[in-house]
């Protein structure tokens, strides 16, 4: 069973204007995916109703089985921890230290003071920033700062990772060191859908799913460089 499912899914911000008109997508458990499309195009809009930020305006979305858009308020923030995000612009504490901004999802998930203490370590290792654990975001470069965001999306250890442009800040050297993070992050098991309009991030992994938005709707790349799954 795919681990998300689209069916029909359209969003309208705007009466009459649909994002997305007919959106029909099935993401299976450690897959790696592009989702490819020019500024405008409705990349954003569908990572958002992933997150269940935003509601469909027609259709279903499922994630492990449950529709996300009939969670109850209750179980709302429990499925939110369990899909990570990571943006173009970091959002990150500036003024607050790397420790902090990485903490703040494991002191919202009721994690014990010494049980957060050992994960950010082991996740500011991973990210290559346990030399930087007491700085201010606002002093670090872009690529560290898209670092921490990245090691705070995954401090929950979630089901799915979101990155909408996440090296559209960076430059390419920054670029390449985040793209091999989120190959980490896919080799853990982690499902990684990568939204972008630079299809130069494709080069770093060449045999990762492609699907193209346009005029609302999705559109496999069938020629893939390796098949995705044994037969
Ligand atoms: P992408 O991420 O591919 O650049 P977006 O999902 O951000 O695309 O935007 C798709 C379209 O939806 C754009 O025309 C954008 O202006 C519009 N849009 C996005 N968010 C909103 C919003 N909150 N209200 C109204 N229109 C929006
Ligand atoms: P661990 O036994 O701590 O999971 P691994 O060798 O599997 O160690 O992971 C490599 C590094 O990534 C470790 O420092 C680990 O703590 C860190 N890490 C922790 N959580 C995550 C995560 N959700 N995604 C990626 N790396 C993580």
């Amino acid at each position: 069973v795919p681990f998300i499912q689209c069916f029909h899914v359209a969003k309208s911000y705007v009466a009459g204007e649909e994002v997305l008109r007919d959106a029909n997508l099935q993401v299976f458990k450690g897959e790696f995916l592009f989702l490819m499309g020019p500024s405008g195009a409705g990349k954003s809009t569908f990572l958002k109703l992933l997150l269940g930020l935003e509601a469909p305006t027609r259709g279903h979305i499922l994630v492990d089985g449950r529709n996300i858009h009939r969670l109850s308020r209750k179980e709302i923030p429990a499925y939110r921890r369990k899909v990570g995000m990571v943006f173009q612009d970091f959002r990150l504490l500036n003024q607050d230290s790397v420790f902090h901004n990485v903490a703040l999802p494991l002191v919202a998930a009721g994690r014990s003071r010494r049980w957060i203490r050992s994960k950010v370590k082991s996740l500011l290792q991973f990210v290559g920033l346990d030399g930087k654990t007491h700085v201010p975001c606002c002093r670090l470069s872009g690529g560290e700062q898209q670092r921490v965001a990245l090691a705070r999306a995954v401090a929950n250890d979630p089901w799915v990772l979101l990155a909408d442009e996440p090296t559209g800040n960076l430059d390419a050297c920054a670029s390449a060191v985040i793209m091999e993070l989120l190959k980490a992050v896919h080799a853990r098991g982690t499902t990684v859908v990568v939204a972008t309009h630079d299809a130069s991030l494709l080069e770093h992994l060449p045999e990762a799913r492609r699907v193209h938005i346009q005029g609302g709707i999705f559109y496999e790349e069938a020629e893939a460089a390796a098949p995705r799954f044994p037969s």
